[in-house]
């Protein structure tokens, strides 16, 4: 009775899951969104649940039960500095459960001999070589992150020859799946391509570009669904695959424009094959190290703040402690922003997240391009951790990694303080120039316990 309005479930899931990404566009309305799209997953498996096709409610109740317990243990256990590397982690299980379901599929055609028309065995094929690449990528992109292996690209000669030799094989191989369904050897070679390109896809990128491969992984796994959604012929799966497909490629993109970056630059550029934190490149100085007691006198003589969260305030955990020292500035007539750049620390919206955590009103938050003008007529810029977002090289040298790459302009405001805890470069491993400015003064110090120290300082100062 109910099998007639199981499509009217899954469009309901489908408007729910939009109306949640939505939402997900400002951190105001983020908790909601949250909601909503899981509302809508939920809407979407009760669906499957409900047809006729399902043969045995047990195993389906035992592979939630246990994914569930796994699923609620790393999401409490994992670090936010460690999310990228669970992301990928997720994404790879995505990717995976695609080509799984495609391979299934198969070996059912299989064994009734009934060959699959239409987009099927495309679809198939599509499912076993995006889930299968996006299975080991993932993998590869989780261990370097993890540092289980070496973060530097891995490049060898006929390097990119052979990823081309492998994308053409899976092609020709997915077109001999289309001809013989009932070609299993087939089959099996495409999925065991798929898995040797994955490995050989990422290799040659560097760590510190994992978090854009993971994102365009992401992309990987939304398309693989979406292939297996017509495999299935689940309108849900088909919607769902496609925002998750398109919605990664157009994180993929902002994150690339954010860091002045081509995809192709990220993907075979093989950046940072010999760079690491030893060959510190960039203009070398005098760095001027300053006490938290001298910033507390400054804050106090100061009318207005902006505050620069990076990568370092995420190692220290010091979001509570800054959102103390800004409500503290706040009580004397200090007016206080947070200043933030979209590839601040290692993953998108990174510093949001970690400020929204300790309830840094979102009015407070304000973004890099509305922020920039306002820097010239601020007292003082506080550098919490962040290093290559705000280095103004990016602006001149045209040999620096990181030249074009847009930045927060901490330079132009009437002081700068720097909470860092050496002169250590960040992940582009370039030398700041920031640091050696006249106006420039550095803390040295873990970013929450010197921000806990300014605030002592502050109260003293009454
Ligand atoms: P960053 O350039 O990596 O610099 C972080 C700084 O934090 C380091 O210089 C480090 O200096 C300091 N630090 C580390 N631990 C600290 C602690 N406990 N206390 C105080 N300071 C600490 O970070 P960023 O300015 O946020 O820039 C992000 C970089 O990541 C960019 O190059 C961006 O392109 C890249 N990236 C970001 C994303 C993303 O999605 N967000 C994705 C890919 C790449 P010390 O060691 O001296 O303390």
């Amino acid at each position: 009775m109910i099998q007639p309005f199981i499509p009217y479930l899954y469009l309901a899931a489908a408007v729910l899951l939009i109306l949640g990404m939505r939402m997900l566009s400002s951190p105001k309305t983020a908790p909601t969104g949250n909601l909503t799209a899981s509302i809508g997953m939920f809407v979407a498996i009760v669906a499957t649940l409900l047809k006729l096709e399902v043969i045995d409610y047990g195993v389906i109740l035992a592979g939630i039960v246990v994914g569930a317990a796994i699923g609620a243990l790393l999401a409490t256990r994992i670090q936010m500095t460690a999310m990228p590397q669970m992301v990928a982690l997720l994404n790879g299980f995505g990717g995976g459960a695609s080509a799984l379901v495609a391979s299934s599929e198969l070996l059912d055609y299989g064994r009734t001999a009934t060959l699959p028309e239409g987009i099927v065995p495309y679809a198939i094929g599509a499912g076993a070589l995006i889930g299968g690449v996006t299975l080991t990528g993932s993998v590869i992109a989780f261990a370097k992150l993890q540092e289980l292996m070496r973060g530097a690209p891995i490049l060898f000669p006929g390097q990119k020859a052979l990823n081309a030799l492998l994308a053409a094989g899976s092609l020709a191989l997915i077109g001999a799946v289309v001809v013989d369904p009932h070609a299993l050897p087939m089959y099996g070679a495409l999925v065991a391509v798929a898995l040797v390109l994955g490995i050989t896809l990422v290799i040659p990128i560097g760590g510190a570009d994992m978090p854009v491969v993971i994102s365009l992984l992401n992309s990987y796994s939304g398309l693989a669904a979406c292939a297996t959604g017509f495999v299935l012929g689940n309108a849900g799966l088909v919607i769902s695959g496609s925002l998750v497909g398109a919605s990664g490629l157009i994180l993929t993109k902002i994150m690339c424009d954010a860091m002045n970056r081509s995809l192709a630059n990220v993907l075979f550029g093989g950046v940072g094959a010999d760079a690491g934190m030893a060959g510190v490149a960039g203009p070398q100085g005098t760095a001027k190290g300053y006490t938290p007691e001298d910033a507390a006198v400054i804050f106090r003589n100061a009318r207005s703040a902006i505050v620069v969260p990076g990568y370092g305030m995420a190692v220290a955990q010091a979001q509570h402690a800054v959102r103390e020292l800004s409500d503290e500035l706040e009580k004397s007539g200090i007016k206080v922003k947070f200043a933030i750049h979209p590839v601040a620390g290692r993953m998108p919206g990174h510093m949001n997240v970690l400020l929204a955590e300790a309830d840094v009103p979102y009015e407070q938050l304000v973004e890099m391009d509305d922020i920039n003008p306002e820097f010239p007529e601020t007292d003082v810029a506080l550098v919490l951790g962040a290093n290559d977002v705000v280095n103004p090289m990016a602006r001149t040298e045209k040999d620096s990694p990181i030249y074009g790459m847009p930045i927060l302009d901490v330079d132009r405001a009437r002081h700068v303080f720097v909470i860092k805890r050496s002169m250590n470069p960040g992940f582009a491993g370039v030398q700041n120039p920031l640091f050696f400015h006249d106006n420039t003064m550095m803390v040295f110090g873990d970013a929450k316990e010197t921000v806990l120290k300014i605030i002592e300082a502050v109260r003293e100062l009454g």
